[in-house]
């Protein structure tokens, strides 16, 4: 479970009920039970129960983060689709999604949207065993948010034309010695809505560094697209 900072205090968590009904009634744990407790920004703790407390018994050295940080821009897809995005994508290691409403974004998210994308992140990062719960950025007009970024690397995927592919793009990227696999630093990477980027929009990216990719010759959804490039990234960084 992800704890808050006033939740801990001289190695005694107060639970919240929300977390009693999860250990309790969803994982069925008993009072004596070990489980595992996060604050969210990289702090593991092994716990164990003790009905409305939880008594902390040792600090755990984890790592599955990604060996880069990755930002994820996402013109809002239609519905609910932001909510498999954020799930899958914190599944496979994203750090911030930057939520943005471009020219062809259908949906215009109401605050209770970006309190559910906030939960639905934390679900997901305690589910995959991760140690960073991502962080999720106001929904701002796209324009805004590619000045506000911030990546070492930034990559826009473009459905159509000739733009060279994501891996072929980060397999030409010389990692720095000494090598000990994967690359570092960050990266952003925007994808579009359900209509695509405008040539405007594609413009306004480059002009802030942002590279044009393909993720491959098959049209994927504006769902779809986000999970695909997430995979991508993570694959090479990984291997
Ligand atoms: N009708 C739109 C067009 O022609 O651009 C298709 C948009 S697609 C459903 C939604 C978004 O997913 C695109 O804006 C792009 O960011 C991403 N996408 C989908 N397939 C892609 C591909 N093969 N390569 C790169 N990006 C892709």
């Amino acid at each position: 479970i992800v704890i808050a900072p006033a939740q801990l205090q001289q190695q005694q968590i107060t639970l919240t009920s929300q977390q009693q009904h999860y250990l309790m009634r969803v994982l069925r744990l008993r009072q004596g039970d070990r489980f595992i407790a996060m604050d969210g920004k990289g702090q593991w703790w092994l716990a164990v129960l003790a009905e409305t407390t939880a008594q902390i018994l040792e600090q755990m050295q984890v790592q599955t983060e990604l060996p880069v940080e990755i930002t994820l821009m996402v013109a809002l897809p239609k519905g609910n689709g932001f909510d498999e995005v954020v799930r899958a994508c914190t599944e496979l290691g994203v750090n911030c999604f930057a939520p943005v409403t471009s020219d062809r974004t259908l949906l215009h998210p109401s605050p209770q949207k970006l309190e559910r994308w906030r939960r639905i992140a934390a679900e997901a990062a305690e589910q995959s065993e991760r140690q960073i719960v991502p962080t999720i950025l106001d929904p701002v007009p796209f324009n805004k948010g590619l000045l506000s970024v911030t990546g070492d690397r930034k990559y826009i995927c473009v459905a159509r034309g000739n733009a060279p592919h994501l891996i072929a793009s980060l397999q030409s990227i010389p990692p720095s010695p000494p090598y000990q696999g994967g690359l570092e630093g960050s990266i952003v990477i925007a994808t579009g809505a359900e209509g695509g980027w405008t040539t405007n929009e594609v413009e306004n990216a480059i002009a802030s560094e942002f590279q044009p990719v393909s993720l491959g010759k098959r049209i994927l959804r504006a769902v779809t697209a986000p999970i695909v490039a997430v995979s991508q990234i993570s694959a090479i960084v990984e291997i």
